[in-house]
C-alpha cells in the first residue's frame, strides 16, 4: 500500500508511471508531477486508456526543495521517484530527507554549469537519510541501475570473485533522422563528448573521447562500433567490488551521430556557458535542444532493438569463468507496451522496480545507497517478469565476442 510521488514527465517517466500503474497492488496511489503540468496530464490520460489507472497530476519546479516539501506532505506520499533530470537530485533528496520518505533516483548528480557526474555530493547526504530513519536508492535505471544488479548477482551468486567488468551499451534502433539523442539531448551530449575514463590495477586512467573502440558482435544483434565511455555506474562498483582489477564502459554509436556530434561541437554548439546572441543570453547546447527531435517522440518511428549487458570475468571454485549477462529490448514492443521506445522503457523499468523493492520493503536500510549493495535476486526477478528478461551467456575464459579494434 504506497503512494509514489513521480517528479518529471519525459519519456522515462511515462514507462515508469506506466509500469507502476500496471503494478497497482504495489503502487495503490501515483501522482505525477513536474513542471509541465500538462505534460503529466498527457501521461495520465495515456495510462487511463491503456492500463484503466486513474492517476493524480501536479505542477511543481523540482528545484525548490521547500515546494517539493509541501506537494509530499499534502499528498501524503510514501516514496518518492526522481525522473526529473540529474540537475534536481539534491534539492529532491533534501525533501525527502526533511519529510522522511524513502527517494529513488536514476542518474547521478550533475550541476547545470559543469558538465561533471560524481557521486560525492549524493553519498554525502547518507547522514541526513540515516537520521530521517529512511533511505535513498541512487541510479535505478538501466545503467545504471539494473547494470549494477548484474554485476551484484554475478559476486552473490556466480563468482567467489571479480576481476573484470565490461559493460557494453548497445542502441541498434532506427528512428530515421540524420541526428537525434535518444535521450535528454542535453544530458546525453554532455556524457557522450566528455573525456573517456576507466578503472584498471588501481588507478583511473583517462582517454581522449573516443579515443577506444571496438566492434563487438552483440547477441542478438551483431557487430556495432562501440566506443569507451566514463559512466557513472564505474565510480559505485569500484567501491563496493573491491576485488575488480579492471571495469570499463563501452556504448555504440554509428558514424553519422559521431560525424554530427563532432561538427556541432567544433562550432561551439556544445557549449554549457552562457553566450550573447542579439542582446539575449543563450546556452549554445539548450538551444540545440529546442532544436532537435524530442525524445519521447522517437518511440512511434524506431525500429530495432537495444542489448546492454556485462561480460564479468573472475573465479569460481579455483577455476576461471566468465559470463555475458544481458537483456535485448524491441523499440516497437516497448511503444505498443508504454507509448515511448526501448531507451525510456529500459530506464522506466528498473526506475519503477527499484521503487517497487522499496515500497514493499525488500530493499530495507537506512542511508544513501547504490543498487549493488542489496540482494540482487528479488530485482533480477522482477527483471524477468516485468518486461526486461536477462539471459547468461557462459564464456570460455579466453573467448571474446570482439569483431576488430577500431
Ligand atoms: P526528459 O528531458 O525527456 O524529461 C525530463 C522531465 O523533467 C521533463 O518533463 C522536464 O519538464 C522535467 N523537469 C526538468 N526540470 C524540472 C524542474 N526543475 N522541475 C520539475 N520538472 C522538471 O528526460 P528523460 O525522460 O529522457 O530522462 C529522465 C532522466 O532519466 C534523466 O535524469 C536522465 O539522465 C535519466 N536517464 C537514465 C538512464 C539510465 O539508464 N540510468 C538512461 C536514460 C536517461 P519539462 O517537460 O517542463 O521540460
Amino acid at each position: 500500500m504506497s503512494h509514489i510521488l513521480i517528479i518529471g514527465a519525459g519519456g522515462v517517466s511515462q514507462a515508469a508511471t506506466v509500469k507502476c500503474a500496471m503494478n497497482s497492488q504495489v503502487f495503490t496511489k501515483i501522482t505525477l508531477a513536474s513542471r509541465t503540468k500538462s505534460k503529466c496530464d498527457k501521461i495520465a490520460k495515456f495510462i487511463k486508456d491503456k492500463v484503466g489507472v486513474d492517476i493524480d497530476t501536479a505542477a511543481i519546479d523540482a528545484d525548490d526543495t521547500a515546494a517539493v516539501v509541501e506537494l509530499i506532505k499534502n499528498i501524503k506520499a510514501d516514496l518518492l521517484l526522481n525522473v526529473a533530470l540529474p540537475y534536481q537530485d539534491l534539492t529532491l533528496m533534501d525533501a525527502c530527507s526533511q519529510t522522511k520518505i524513502p527517494y529513488i533516483d536514476t542518474a547521478n548528480y550533475e550541476h547545470p554549469d559543469t558538465a561533471k557526474f560524481e557521486y560525492k555530493l549524493q553519498w554525502a547526504k547518507d547522514g541526513d537519510f540515516k537520521s530521517a530513519n529512511t533511505m535513498a536508492l541512487l541510479g535505478s535505471g538501466f545503467d545504471p541501475g539494473v547494470t549494477n544488479v548484474y554485476c551484484a548477482y554475478a559476486k552473490q551468486y556466480l563468482f567467489d570473485e571479480i576481476e573484470y567488468i565490461d559493460i557494453l551499451d548497445c542502441n541498434a534502433g532506427d528512428h530515421g533522422y540524420a541526428f537525434a539523442t535518444n535521450f535528454n539531448p542535453e544530458i546525453n551530449l554532455r556524457e557522450v563528448s566528455a573525456k573517456g575514463r576507466y578503472y584498471k590495477d588501481g588507478k583511473w586512467i583517462e582517454t581522449e573521447p573516443m579515443e577506444i573502440g571496438f566492434s563487438w558482435d552483440y547477441p542478438k544483434i551483431g557487430p556495432k562500433d562501440s566506443y569507451l565511455l566514463y559512466h557513472e555506474e564505474l565510480e559505485s562498483l569500484v567501491k563496493n567490488i573491491p576485488t575488480l582489477k579492471q571495469i570499463r564502459f563501452f556504448m555504440t554509436f554509428g558514424q553519422s551521430y559521431l560525424t554530427h556530434m563532432k561538427c556541432l561541437e567544433n562550432v561551439g554548439m556544445l557549449r554549457i556557458d552562457e553566450v550573447e546572441h542579439n542582446g539575449v543570453k543563450i546556452v549554445p547546447i539548450q538551444f540545440l535542444k529546442t532544436l532537435l527531435p524530442d525524445p519521447a517522440s522517437l518511440g512511434a518511428r524506431t525500429k530495432g532493438k537495444t542489448n546492454i549487458g556485462c561480460v564479468i570475468t573472475g573465479i569460481k571454485d579455483n577455476k576461471p569463468r566468465k559470463v555475458y549477462i544481458y537483456n535485448v529490448c524491441d523499440h516497437q514492443e516497448c511503444y505498443q507496451e508504454t507509448g515511448v521506445g526501448a531507451v525510456s522503457y529500459t530506464t522506466g523499468v528498473p526506475a519503477m522496480i527499484g521503487s517497487m523493492m522499496v515500497a514493499k520493503g525488500i530493499w530495507s536500510a537506512k542511508g544513501v545507497f547504490n543498487m549493488e549493495e542489496f540482494d540482487a535476486k528479488p530485482f533480477m526477478d522482477e527483471l524477468n517478469k516485468q518486461g526486461l528478461p536477462w539471459e547468461i551467456i557462459e564464456m570460455a575464459p579466453n573467448e571474446t565476442r570482439l569483431i576488430k579494434e577500431i
